[in-house]
């Protein structure tokens, strides 16, 4: 077995606990309403390293050989110390979205309830653009239609949304029940607002495969928004090991 070798040891690669104020409280909009919130976060790169330390007893060996040991637990997928940093979001998406992002068994997630908390007449995802099916592969879209062909679709998306927002009031106002008067909202459309918790090591998974190009773009931009705006702040030696080995052999 070979260990990569850092290609860069010097000083730039010291050890950078993440900027909390920073980072808690942050709020990065996605899609036209959504946004993604980091609410808190647990561990460090160092918590990685001091982790897998822990096997014979150790902890930091300062920032070089600190450094090098996650690269190594990255390669050679050692993963469980990845595990010990935790980030819990809160994020507003729509249901397109989340019916994908739920299949990832590893996270924990708190849902709004539309039995609780009435849906409000802008809560429908709008799209900036319509996709064009792909030829070839069937779950893929490729390309997009020109303004002038998308524009009556998105006045007809805009319509059938009022006239089932109408229907929805219209139904709750003759007493039906939340609960069942949201058959009338357009289901895929719909922003919910979750609570959602992972660990590293199965972040950076759900990164791999939704930040991916075969990805759906309206998860695709969720996952990116993670990655860039907290994933790498808060793990900068994390991301660079998973860009090496992990992201780099996918796109080879
Ligand atoms: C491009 C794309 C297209 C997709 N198309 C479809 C589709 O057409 N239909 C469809 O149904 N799904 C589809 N999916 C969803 C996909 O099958 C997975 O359910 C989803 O990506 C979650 O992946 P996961 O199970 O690896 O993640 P997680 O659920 O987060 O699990 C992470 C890992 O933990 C392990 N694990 C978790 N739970 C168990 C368990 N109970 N038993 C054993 N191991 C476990 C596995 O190793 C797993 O890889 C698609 C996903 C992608 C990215």
């Amino acid at each position: 077995m070979t260990t990569h070798l850092l290609q860069s040891d010097h000083e730039g690669d010291a050890f950078r606990p993440p900027d909390r104020a920073a980072l808690l409280g942050k709020r990065v909009p996605v899609l036209d309403k959504g946004w993604v919130e980091l609410q808190d976060l647990m561990g460090d790169d160092l918590a990685i390293v001091n982790a897998a330390r822990v096997s014979f007893l150790g902890e930091s060996k300062g920032s070089q050989k600190d450094k090098r040991l996650l690269f190594y637990l990255m390669e050679h997928r050692h993963t469980s110390p990845f595990e010990q940093v935790e980030f819990k979001f809160r994020v507003r998406a729509p249901v397109v979205t989340w019916w994908q992002w739920v299949r990832h068994r590893t996270w924990q997630f708190n849902a709004q309830s539309g039995r609780y908390v009435a849906f409000e007449e802008d809560d429908f995802y709008v799209p900036v653009a319509w996709r064009r099916q792909s030829p070839s592969n069937k779950q893929a879209s490729l390309g997009e239609l020109t303004p002038d062909a998308g524009e009556p679709l998105t006045q007809a998306l805009l319509d059938h949304y009022e006239r089932s927002y109408q229907l929805y009031r219209q139904a709750l106002a003759a007493g039906v029940a939340r609960e069942q008067a949201r058959l009338f909202l357009p289901g895929f459309a719909v922003y919910y607002t979750w609570v959602a918790k992972v660990d590293a090591h199965n972040l950076m998974h759900f990164l791999s495969l939704r930040m991916a190009e075969d990805a759906q773009y309206e998860i695709r931009v969720y996952a990116r928004t993670i990655y860039e705006h907290f994933f790498k702040p808060a793990l900068p030696w994390t991301a660079e090991a998973f860009e090496t080995f992990i992201l780099a052999r996918l796109t080879q």
